[in-house]
């Protein structure tokens, strides 16, 4: 097949027949997020490379491995973003919004670049619905947050997903758990992979990330930074687990957590599933009171989550979970010759007002084709508009289960009048 017809490894199409599935989760994240209080941010899918090398973090594998960046013509080094936390925290302080009052809550639905292997629930290009809440050290925050999340992962029916919950502490606690690590890892240096290795010195932490098979395995014994937590860090992390706890909301506490990015404070947490094989993080997130102040601001604990969309979609294929069919079409009207496609084109004016699918002929089709069509998208009622209808000013709706028809004027009334007639098929409703 020719280059030109064929997408880029690692990116997917939704197809028009598919949408409606992507519409059903992203529903119930913008409805569930919304309840918390948190408003949409949308930023551009590009920014300053710099932008992410400071906020995603230089010892990142994101950072390190996987970034799409190009120069532009005019010379800038610009990159897709990898993730959806940096931009917005770009976002926070470019427009000060900290003045509008704290704090500030944002949601987001991004597509992702990352330059990684592709395979079953790992892309280049994927998608995340996100939240971002800034100005905050409250373990309310946190707590709710967590608590966003699994309302989501519970409207859509999801189960067998298990929320761990770890916390890696601030940079006080850090500077003795990181020296804990170099003294451990140390000891392995002839073992290592490579990017570990000049990892050691400069985030170790990262270490416990890394997707090595032996490197796993060596960090299975590792230090346990929950061992070094401060008093305050660790009051912090009894706090949220109080509150997890008054929300009903169950986890397990796991301190080989640490999250992708370099700049998590305190409290991280995954959810996770078995059912899709290796790939199973639906949700990632936690704390990053670190990285307002590392793009250059004040001081303003932040927290956040991020979901992978294409990962929840698998996990609903999975878990055989039903959604809902979309809204079929309500009425297609057939037409024979041009008097009738006016009068068609003025109905369907009226019908679509009402907030119903409603379609016609746009092919040139002959009157059997035109039906077989209404057949094919599953239209509710068909009508058939020709000379007769025309001249009487009156049709009959034909219900295409049924068979049952209806006549209707072809006049002012006849949305309305259609309207009715298809909220009758709802059981629940009488008129
Ligand atoms: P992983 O450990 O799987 O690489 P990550 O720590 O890099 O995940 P985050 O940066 O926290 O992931 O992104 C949040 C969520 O986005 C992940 O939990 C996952 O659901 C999704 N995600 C991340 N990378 C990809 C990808 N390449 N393809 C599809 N979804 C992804
Ligand atoms: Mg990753």
């Amino acid at each position: 097949m020719a280059l030109i017809t064929k997408k880029i490894k690692g990116t997917e199409d939704v197809l028009p027949k598919q949408s409606y599935r992507w519409q059903f989760v992203e529903n119930i994240m913008r409805e569930e997020s919304k309840t918390y209080g948190f408003k949409e941010i949308r930023t551009p899918v590009f920014e300053h490379t710099e932008l992410f090398a400071r906020g995603v973090g230089q010892t990142t594998d994101v950072v390190q491995k996987e970034m799409y960046t190009f120069d532009t013509k005019g010379g800038e080094s610009v990159t897709l973003r990898p993730e959806g936390t940096a931009g917005a925290a770009r976002a926070v302080l470019e427009h000060s919004l900290e003045n509008e009052g704290l704090p500030i809550k944002a949601s987001y639905f991004v597509s992702c670049y990352r330059y990684e292997k592709p395979q079953a629930g790992r892309l280049r290009e994927f998608h995340q619905f996100g939240l971002e809440e800034y100005g905050t050290q409250s373990p309310v925050a946190d707590a709710e947050i967590i608590c966003v999340a699994q309302s989501i992962l519970d409207r859509l029916g999801l189960d067998k997903i298990r929320l761990e919950i770890n916390s890696i502490g601030c940079p006080e606690c850090r500077a003795k758990y990181n020296q804990a690590l170099r003294d451990y890892f140390g000891g392995f240096r002839d073992r290592l992979c490579g990017t570990c290795l000049s990892r050691l010195e400069k985030n170790p932490m990262r270490l416990l990330d890394c997707k090595s098979p032996e490197d796993r395995e060596i960090a299975k014994d590792a230090p346990k930074i929950t061992d070094y937590l401060c008093d305050e860090c660790e009051a912090h992390f009894a706090e949220v687990k109080a509150y997890l706890d008054c929300a009903g909301v169950k986890y397990e506490v796991n301190p080989t957590i640490v999250r992708g990015l370099d700049y998590y404070t305190k409290t991280v947490f995954e959810f996770v599933t078995d059912c899709i094989g290796a790939q199973g993080t639906v949700c990632g997130g936690g704390r990053y009171d670190g990285l307002i102040e590392e793009l250059g601001g004040k001081h303003m604990p932040s927290l956040g989550f991020a979901m992978g969309l294409e990962r929840l979609l698998m996990v609903m294929d999975a878990q055989g979970i039903e959604i809902p069919d979309p809204d079929a079409c309500s009425l297609y009207i057939a037409t024979m010759g041009d008097e009738a496609k006016r009068k068609a084109f003025t109905l369907l004016r009226r019908v679509r007002e009402c907030g119903l699918i409603a379609e016609t002929d746009v092919v040139g089709r002959g009157l059997r084709a035109q039906m077989k069509y209404a057949d094919k998208i599953g239209a509710k009622y068909s009508l058939v508009l020709g000379d007769n209808e025309i001249a009487e000013n009156k049709a009959k709706v034909k219900n295409m289960k049924t068979g049952e028809q209806t006549e209707l004027a072809l006049d002012d009334s006849f949305a309305e009048r259609f309207s009715v007639l298809t909220l009758a098929d709802d059981s629940s409703f009488e008129i």
